[in-house]
């Protein structure tokens, strides 16, 4: 329970959901806090280290069952990213990219061969995944790409580049969609392969503690096994998008949680004019509604995940969440940082760096706009997007 659980909606986990969420909590408390904000202003981290200690807790492929993963629930699934978040959305990225976006890949279109050449060490932590479909001229409309893929005898050549990609330059394997004569396919690349290269891009100001790189594919010759055999047509990256999105969901109140948290604190010990800043009657509005909106967001959190579970979880479902949970998430960090002043953007606190951090959330896995119009065309009928 936390002191933001002012509806009791803990009573509404079970014991084992409870339980997962404080293995995670404190494998966070260890692992994460005392270095994040070290790793935020390097805009390094130890990606490779983190992924075997998370793969050593079954976090990588949590909710995917098999080939050494877990085979959580969603729910559960959703908490350990909440728990992750709430040390810093990079870190989650890490973990969501690797399980739900190229271990869910290869898990639900791969063949029988390429899911026991690369789970195992997936979940482990010991190989690590990349998911490549945004490239420098297509974002939001990734049915646009330009990446292609064509034929060569029993061959494949792969031609073009991806960019944000998220653990792109420590990873082993990366997913990459490309489009080949019959449609959008997907294909498991070894990252050593002749004509990768990957360039790691910095200077980001937002999930610093996350690797992205851009991947250039130049003519790369793969056999014909790379192609992921069940995956045919755009639906298939974006049902990988369904799947990370739900983690986001969850996510993004773990970075408002710990914002709202971290205010608390504050607001109860810092006094002006003679009082606590939070004796004033502005700050405790601002408190308020923080938490209502936190728990309404954890209530459709919790929703969702029940839906998935019970396998009913569709895509404009998860839209409403991400769309409802980072954008009151990103809300909470900035109102946060005005009840912290000044200290609000200091890095000795964690503010900022969520505030920052919601900024790539609230970008990535489908800007708001296009979950707006997700959620509009099925309130209508009517595509806007184009
Ligand atoms: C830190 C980070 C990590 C990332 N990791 C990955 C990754 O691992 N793999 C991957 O493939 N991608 C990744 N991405 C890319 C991310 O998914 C894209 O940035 C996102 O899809 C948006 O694309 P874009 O940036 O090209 O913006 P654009 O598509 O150019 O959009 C720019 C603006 O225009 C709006 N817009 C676009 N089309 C419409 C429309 N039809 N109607 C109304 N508004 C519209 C958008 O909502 C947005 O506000 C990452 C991005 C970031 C920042």
């Amino acid at each position: 329970m936390t002191p933001v659980d002012l509806l009791d909606l803990d009573s509404l986990l079970d014991d084992e959901e409870r339980q997962i969420r404080s293995v995670v909590r404190r494998l966070v408390d260890d692992r994460v806090r005392p270095h994040v904000a070290e790793w935020y202003e390097q805009g390094q981290v130890p990606a490779r280290e983190l992924a075997r200690e998370f793969g050593r807790l079954g976090l990588l492929g949590m909710h995917l069952t098999g080939y050494g993963c877990a085979g959580s629930t969603a729910v559960a699934y959703g908490l350990a990213c909440l728990e992750l978040e709430a040390g810093d959305s990079g870190v989650r990225s890490l973990v969501s990219v690797q399980g739900s976006l190229a271990m869910y890949a290869i898990w639900r279109y791969g063949s029988e061969e390429q899911k026991r050449r690369w789970l195992p060490p997936m979940a482990t932590g010991e190989a690590i995944g990349c998911f490549g479909l945004t490239e420098p001229d297509h974002g939001s409309d990734p049915a646009s790409m330009a990446t292609r893929a064509r034929r060569d005898g029993d061959d494949w050549l792969l031609h073009g580049g991806k960019m944000w990609i998220t653990n792109a330059p420590v990873a082993d394997v990366a997913v990459i969609w490309a489009r080949a004569e019959e449609g959008v396919r997907g294909f498991a690349v070894p990252l050593d392969a002749p004509g990768v290269s990957v360039r790691e891009m910095r200077r980001k100001m937002s999930l610093r503690a996350s690797v992205t790189g851009e991947i250039a594919l130049d003519d790369v010759r793969l056999p014909a096994d790379a192609l992921l055999p069940g995956a045919a047509g755009l639906k298939a990256p974006l049902s990988c998008l369904t799947e990370a999105r739900h983690g986001i969901v969850w996510g993004a109140l773990g970075a408002a949680r710990d914002c709202l948290e971290t205010t608390l604190g504050y607001a109860t010990t810092r006094t002006q004019f003679g009082r606590p800043l939070a004796g004033f009657q502005l700050t405790q509005a601002k408190l308020a509604d923080m938490a209502v909106e936190w728990q309404k967001g954890f209530l459709l959190a919790l929703h969702l995940g029940r839906l998935a579970d019970a396998g009913r979880l569709r895509p404009e479902q998860v839209s409403v969440g991400k769309l409802n949970n980072v954008r009151e998430a990103l809300a909470i960090a900035r109102q946060c940082r005005t009840i912290l002043g000044a200290n609000g953007v200091s890095g000795e606190y964690p503010i900022m760096r969520h505030a920052n951090n919601l900024e790539s959330v609230l970008t990535y896995e489908g800007t708001s706009e296009i979950h707006q119009l997700v959620i509009g065309q099925r309130l209508t009928g009517l595509n806007a997007f184009a």
